[in-house]
């Protein structure tokens, strides 16, 4: 596991047990990474890493897949189910996901210590009907790339990360300070906790709002 409290600031470790995605999202931070190192980008299981999180005591908010998609259409159920095995066998930990097929989470049965998190950059609302049912929803704006519109500021459950997009389409969209101000409005109202990931800062002078659920 990767220490990501300084990275990506949400949770304490990155748990990578598949690694690769097929989702081909232009901004892809992780695909960028490992073309950079060579490796491959596709789909991968790899089982020798499954006892990670068995292995730390410490009670922590653990990331799994940050660089996969563990609930996009392509990837294989077994996987996930070797998974969430394991999790179930770690309670001292809260396990947080994130996916762009929110709806595929229904195939699945999760433990408490789970964080069932969609992340939403631009895709029709529509796409989402089911995902509203899933324990512990929480949404993951990042990067954003358009203007919110009110069908996002109601009815999530647990908590809202936004962030900016890196790496060399950045500048192509910066993230507009109305933008930021309507979700922290939007928490605010409805008392949800927030985190404005630190790739923020170029966008907004304020403080950054870095709150966790509970
Ligand atoms: S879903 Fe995540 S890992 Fe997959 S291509 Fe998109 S940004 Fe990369």
């Amino acid at each position: 596991m990767n220490n990501i409290s300084k990275t990506i600031g949400w949770a304490d470790w990155s748990w990578n047990p598949i690694t690769g995605c097929l989702n081909n999202c232009f901004y892809c931070y992780a695909k960028a990474m490992f073309n950079r190192f060579n490796k491959s980008f596709k789909p991968q299981f790899h089982p020798e890493r499954l006892d990670e999180p068995m292995r730390f005591k410490k009670p922590s908010r653990i990331f799994v897949g940050s660089v996969t998609d563990m609930f996009a259409d392509w990837m294989p159920e077994e996987n996930v189910h070797k998974t969430l095995e394991i999790v179930k066998q770690c309670p001292q930990h809260t396990f947080l996901f994130l996916t762009k097929s929110p709806n595929n989470y229904h195939h699945f049965k999760f433990p408490d210590n789970c964080w069932c998190g969609a992340t939403y950059t631009g895709e029709k609302p529509n796409n989402y009907p089911i995902y509203r049912k899933v324990q512990n929803l929480f949404w993951s704006f990042e990067p954003i790339i358009e203007p919110l519109d009110d069908y996002w500021f109601n009815g999530w459950d647990k908590w809202i990360i936004i962030g900016a997009m890196t790496g060399k389409f950045a500048k192509h969209y910066p993230v507009a300070k109305e933008t930021i101000e309507k979700i922290i409005e939007a928490t605010r109202h409805y008392n949800k906790p927030l985190f404005m990931k630190s790739n923020l800062k170029p966008y907004w002078n304020g403080e950054l709002i870095q709150e966790y659920p509970g």
